[in-house]
């Protein structure tokens, strides 16, 4: 695959990430945005995409997701959507950073899980608590068969289980709104049988969505499945059934065309700990003038990042954010003025945002 060359990385679409990359955007830097989710929005849209969110300067009230589309709103002219696939080519998600290398000049290598190459000459560190990843069974059989899935698709008639049986493994709020989503949508997007697999009879979620998963178990449209899974049957690199540890102590098997496994989201720093810059405990150290790490080049912004007096709040993220662009600018473009502009008056910045 070819090198993509850009000015700047983001690592994270968070929602400090997607404010970082609205900031290069607005300094005339272009970037390229990964996160290891299917969404953008980070935590916002993963742990609390439904709450509302009171103190973000300006904006009363918003839910995180909304937070998440309306920062990628803002974002848009940085990061067009391409009109015939509606997707946004400098934003690669469900890949996830392995590795950032210096290079003789001064700029930096990256390369993704999924074999994305990246030259760039700053990298903004916007990695929260970690890449997000999904908690999976302890089954050694189920790493990499192909019938194992973990989110749903935004489109659910594209779900690989559509008229096939689907077994969902989870008992908490990420399961049974997995289960909610499936039963409220249309009926021609829905497997042919939904089993709701679970070590005990006790759902850890809200007293409502409990009510409304225990009806369609109780008139047979989702079926319950109790156990612990211990082992998988697998044929031609798919599984064909999960052999589950009964309560009566016997191993039983779960015959299933699709597994959804639903256990929530745990982020992993991963090899970020390897990238050369210095870490206190777990956060990134970064000097409070302009966010850089102790490599020259490399910036971490939001949860990530630890210095005197820091506070993981949305706000702070975004001031970090702003001052980091504005210090990388002035290091890769030492010989150009650095007026500060207001994108109020700037002719300059409303030609870089589309507007004239
Ligand atoms: C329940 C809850 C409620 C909250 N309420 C508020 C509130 O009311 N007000 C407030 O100010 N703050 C609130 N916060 C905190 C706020 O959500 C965080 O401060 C904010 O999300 C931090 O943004 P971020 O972009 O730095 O990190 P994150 O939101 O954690 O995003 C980081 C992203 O980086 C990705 N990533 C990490 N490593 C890699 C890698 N190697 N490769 C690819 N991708 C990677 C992750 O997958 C993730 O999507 C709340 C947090 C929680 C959990």
């Amino acid at each position: 695959m070819a090198v993509i060359n850009t000015d700047t990385i983001v690592i994270g679409a968070g929602p400090v990430g997607l404010f970082q990359a609205f900031q290069l955007g607005l300094l005339g830097l272009n970037t390229h945005v990964i996160d290891a989710l299917p969404e953008a929005g980070g935590q916002c849209v993963a742990l609390y995409p439904d709450k509302p969110i009171y103190d973000v300067p300006g904006v009363p009230v918003c839910t995180g997701r909304e937070l998440a589309q309306l920062l990628l709103a803002q974002a848009r002219p940085f990061l067009p959507r391409d009109p015939a696939s509606g997707q946004i080519a400098n934003l690669h998600l469900n890949d996830q950073v392995a590795s950032v290398q210096p290079l003789a000049d001064g700029g930096f290598e990256i390369a993704t899980q999924q074999g994305l190459q990246f030259h760039c000459r700053a990298v903004f560190v916007a990695a929260g608590a970690g890449a997000f990843v999904p908690r999976t069974l302890n089954v050694a059989a189920l790493d990499g068969a192909a019938n194992v899935h973990y989110h749903l698709p935004e489109a659910l008639s594209a779900a690989p289980w559509v008229g096939q049986h689907l077994v969902m493994a989870g008992g908490g709020e990420e399961a049974l709104t997995a289960v909610e989503a499936l039963m409220d949508g249309p009926a021609d997007a829905r497997p042919a049988s939904l089993t709701l697999l679970h070590r005990r009879d006790q759902f850890q979620a809200p007293p409502e969505q409990e009510a409304r998963v225990r009806a369609w178990i109780a008139q047979g449209q989702v079926k319950l499945a109790l156990g612990l899974p211990s082992g998988a049957d697998l044929q031609g690199g798919r599984v064909t059934a999960l052999q589950c540890l009964g309560a009566d102590g016997a191993t039983h098997a779960l015959p299933l065309d699709h597994l959804l496994i639903r256990l929530g989201l745990s982020p992993k720093l991963g090899p970020l700990v390897d990238w050369g810059f210095q870490l206190d405990r777990k956060q990134v150290s970064v000097s409070p003038d302009g966010y850089q790490s102790s490599v020259k080049g490399i910036y971490a912004v939001g949860d990530i990042n630890t210095y005197p007096g820091k506070k993981r709040l949305l706000l702070c993220g975004f001031h970090e954010a702003t001052l980091a662009a504005h210090h990388a600018l002035a290091q890769l473009k030492p010989d150009q003025p650095q007026h500060l502009q207001y994108t109020t008056t700037s002719t300059l910045l409303h030609q870089r945002l589309g507007l004239a």
